[in-house]
């Protein structure tokens, strides 16, 4: 598409010069014409590059949407692995724990277990033993209730470590549990990440795109700026050999009454390609309908619909080189080939082409070469 658009303005660019020679009324109209269509292609890429801009702008914004996602999805990702490490330590730590309790149990089980069968199965003899052993009776009774404390004590301190486990146990199954739900956390945190990381890529991947296209563009532009600096020497010395044309000397403000410059010639960057240019005249605001007046006696060289950017647009040669221009008109008032009088009513102030609102952009050329207006009304 891009292309082929391309391919046809060169084609028509490469075509244009040759028919010129061979056109036969009017070559200057038609050299105005021709520039005129070149004007309209460069406007038009200029309206494609400005929209490229448009989308790199919003493009660019939304990728540093998706990098600060990104860093934050990394963020949200360490503190899950961290919370997930962390709890892992716990579960492995209160595993042990539980281990280390269960040994404790199975000693302490083991213990009690020998001294209950000394003391009740082999009990007879344990009793007698210690019967003989006893010095007297209160010796005797002594001993029994020392074993029975011994098992008593060594019964409690069972319970305390069963109780003591199944704590550890519920711990250890608590744990798991958010150890669990930390793993899924981290593994939601690897896919956010992961998300992101392909959406930036997919970003940086248009971005590129559209900078080679505007790139494109630009050489494009260049090159249609290049025909238009062609064709305007073909104006000049159409101009030039114009021998029968009216000679006049620029002295007549074109609007009398609206003295307001909003916007002066000279060099300025480029709303659109963002290269310096020349802003080629200077603008006069003025109601719409507020007639136009020649600025000098002179012969109408073009008068009509001139380009997307200037819209209606009288040009007055007035012989020595010297043509003045009148753009962004509601209503010409003229025709080519008219001879004007200084001050005569020409057209009048509309807004046609690129512009904000009512004006007129006043343009002077020496030799075709815009020059400022300002030096011919001192
Ligand atoms: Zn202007």
């Amino acid at each position: 598409m891009r292309r082929s658009a391309i391919i046809i303005i060169l084609a028509a660019v490469m075509v244009f010069p040759m028919t010129i020679s061979t056109l036969s009324a009017d070559p200057l109209n038609d050299a105005i014409q021709r520039q005129r269509q070149i004007e309209q292609s460069r406007k038009q890429a200029e309206n494609k590059l400005n929209s490229l801009q448009k989308t790199e702008e919003i493009k660019k914004k939304e990728l540093s949407m998706i990098i600060q996602q990104l860093d934050t999805a990394k963020i949200n990702l360490t503190e899950a692995e961290d919370a997930l490490r962390e709890v892992e330590e716990e579960v492995q730590i209160s595993r042990e724990n539980l281990e280390e309790t269960k040994q404790q149990l199975a000693d302490r089980q083991e213990t009690l277990g020998k001294r209950v069968r000394n003391i009740y199965e082999e009990g007879q003899l344990s009793y007698l033993d210690i019967l003989f052993q006893s010095t007297d009776l209160s010796d005797f009774i002594t001993r029994v209730e020392y074993f029975k404390i011994l098992v008593e004590n060594d019964q409690n301190l069972l319970a305390d470590i069963k109780e003591q486990k199944q704590l550890v146990e519920n711990k250890t199954a608590e744990l798991q549990q958010k150890r669990d739900l930390a793993a899924e956390l981290q593994q939601s945190a690897v896919n956010a990440k992961l998300n992101f990381d392909q959406k930036k890529s997919a970003q940086q991947k248009t971005l590129a795109e559209i900078e080679k296209s505007q790139e494109e563009l630009f050489i494009q532009i260049e090159k249609l700026e290049a025909d238009s600096k062609k064709l305007e020497e073909t104006i000049r010395n159409l101009q030039a050999a114009n021998k029968n044309g009216v000679v006049g000397t620029i002295r007549i403000w074109p609007l009398p009454g609206y003295y307001t410059i909003s916007s002066d010639y000279g060099w300025r960057i480029h709303p659109i390609t963002r290269k310096r240019s020349l802003h080629t005249g200077v603008d006069i605001p003025a109601p719409a309908w507020t007639p136009l007046l020649a600025a000098a006696e002179g012969t109408v060289i073009y008068s009509g619909w001139y380009s997307a950017a200037y819209g209606n647009a009288v040009i007055i040669d007035h012989g020595n080189g010297m043509s003045t221009m009148y753009p962004h008109q509601v209503k010409v008032a003229t025709k080519y080939g008219d001879i004007v009088k200084a001050g005569q009513v020409i057209g009048y102030v509309g807004s046609t082409g690129w512009s904000t609102g009512p004006h007129t952009h006043l343009e002077v050329r020496k030799n075709g070469v815009p020059v400022n207006p300002m030096d011919y009304f001192k």
